[in-house]
């Protein structure tokens, strides 16, 4: 069993947030709300989903009340209206990430958006076009992921190896945390076809250095997909400065809908890729025999797309742009910084991830001595402290630092100094409760 270290963070404290979260919380009608008999909701299970501010609400009612058709079909007042709005939508997330509007695929979310690739790949192999064979993965070929990987970006590739006979390899993790690249040029060679890594943890908070990884696999001709679901909300993304193939996302866990996803893909690659699921919208001439498809991204949405979704995560964005993502980033590094120094000064609490707020996002997993991460998050649950615990759909790594599960905050921009009191509070409580309070930690 390996197990990170616990150190305080140098100097941490409570720096100036660069938010205005009193403001921003106002935005946010759930955080109005109480819970567990009257207490004021803490919540800090954002990176399982965000919470929604007003004008997104109102965005998707408004599609409902005012404009509601299927995009791209009819020839009615209101299907054109619900078109314009599906795609000023798309034109404001291609905007919001650097890329081109055409190479916007919407998803449902980002296992979707993976397994459209996943499954793009393995029936390249079989496509009637010669044009669509060209990322065929096949028989010798290989997968590489890392230790770190959401099920999400592990899973679809597990499965694609086991349709195509390819073979998964993966990049392992640090003691402290990171991905260990010190195999990485022998792990990704000339039989790599893909590289799929998250840019940021959803368990240990740390984000990857990218750089390398994307040199590298371009190096030996693999395309590169990153995981952004836990980096688009947190932190500014921009497809070009990235260098990746494709970069895949979730609308609920940066203030958008549920429902709605994002697969970015590079114009050519996508447009070299057959489709996933076909259909209805998809489709550029059907015959009996046999049919031809749209190019991207029209390729890659069929069916009526998931239309007050998308405008709801086109407002979603609005709000991000408006705050300023570099503000956003900072304002979570300042809570993380203190978040960190203030956990780890609790004899018995143990951080699973980087124990220092370099190249780390404000996800953070911890453990606490002699008491399980279940029962951690019942008492914290109990002071209006929402959390997740479990193994946060990324098993191998709470294996990988010899943990059951742990108990994980995550933060966001309506998140305040005095939301991370209250779950320092709760812990110190969960400690008292089970009887398992170290002398220091009542003092
Ligand atoms: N990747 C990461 C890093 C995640 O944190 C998550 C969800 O928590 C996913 C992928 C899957 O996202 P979704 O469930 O929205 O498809």
């Amino acid at each position: 069993m390996t197990q990170t270290v616990s150190r305080p963070a140098a100097g941490a404290r409570k720096q100036p947030l660069p938010l205005d979260v009193e403001a921003i919380r106002a935005d946010f009608p759930i955080l109005s709300r109480t819970v567990r008999d009257g207490k004021r909701l803490v919540y800090l299970d954002s990176g399982a989903t965000s919470q929604k501010p007003r004008s997104v609400l109102d965005a998707e009612r408004d599609f409902y009340e005012n404009h509601n058709a299927a995009p791209h079909r009819g020839a009615h007042q209101l299907a054109e209206e619900a078109t314009g709005l599906y795609e000023a939508a798309r034109a404001r997330i291609a905007e919001f990430i650097g890329a081109a509007v055409e190479e916007v695929v919407f998803t449902r979310n980002t296992t979707d958006a993976i397994n459209t690739v996943a499954y793009a790949l393995s029936n390249a192999a079989t496509a009637k076009e010669p044009s669509f064979r060209r990322y065929a993965v096949g028989q010798g070929d290989e997968i590489v992921v890392t230790q770190m990987e959401h099920h999400a970006n592990l899973v679809p590739w597990q499965q694609l190896c086991e349709r195509t006979g390819a073979t998964l390899r993966w990049l392992g993790l640090t003691d402290d945390g990171r991905l260990d690249l010190t195999d990485l040029d022998t792990v990704v060679n000339e039989r790599t076809k893909l590289v799929a890594v998250t840019q940021q943890s959803n368990i240990l908070g740390t984000i990857n250095p990218l750089e390398a990884i994307v040199a590298r696999a371009h190096a030996v001709g693999a395309l590169v997909l990153v995981d952004g679901a836990q980096s688009v909300p947190h932190q500014p993304v921009d497809v070009a400065a990235l260098g990746a193939d494709f970069l895949v996302f979730s609308g609920h866990k940066m203030l958008g809908p549920t429902g709605v996803g994002v697969l970015w893909g590079r114009y050519e690659v996508l447009d070299a890729l057959p489709p996933f699921l076909t259909g209805g919208s998809m489709i550029e001439v059907v015959r009996m025999e046999g049919s031809t498809f749209m190019p991207p991204p029209q390729r890659f949405e069929a069916g009526v797309p998931m239309t007050a979704q998308v405008v709801g995560l086109g407002a979603a964005v609005e709000y991000l742009q408006a705050l300023g993502m570099e503000n956003v980033q900072a304002h979570e590094e300042a809570l993380t910084a203190y978040a960190l120094e203030q956990l780890q000064a609790i004899p018995g609490v143990t951080v699973i991830g980087p124990p220092d707020t370099v190249a780390r996002g404000g996800a953070i997993s911890f453990t606490v001595d002699g008491i399980h991460p279940h029962d951690v998050g019942q008492v914290l649950d109990d002071h209006g402290v929402a959390v997740r615990v479990g193994h946060h759909c990324a098993w191998p790594v709470v294996r990988r630092y010899g943990v059951p599960a742990t108990t994980r905050a995550t933060f966001y921009v309506h998140t305040g100094y005095d939301d991370v009191d209250a779950l320092v509070e709760g812990v110190r409580a969960a400690q008292r409760f089970f009887g398992v309070t170290p002398e220091e930690a009542t003092a």
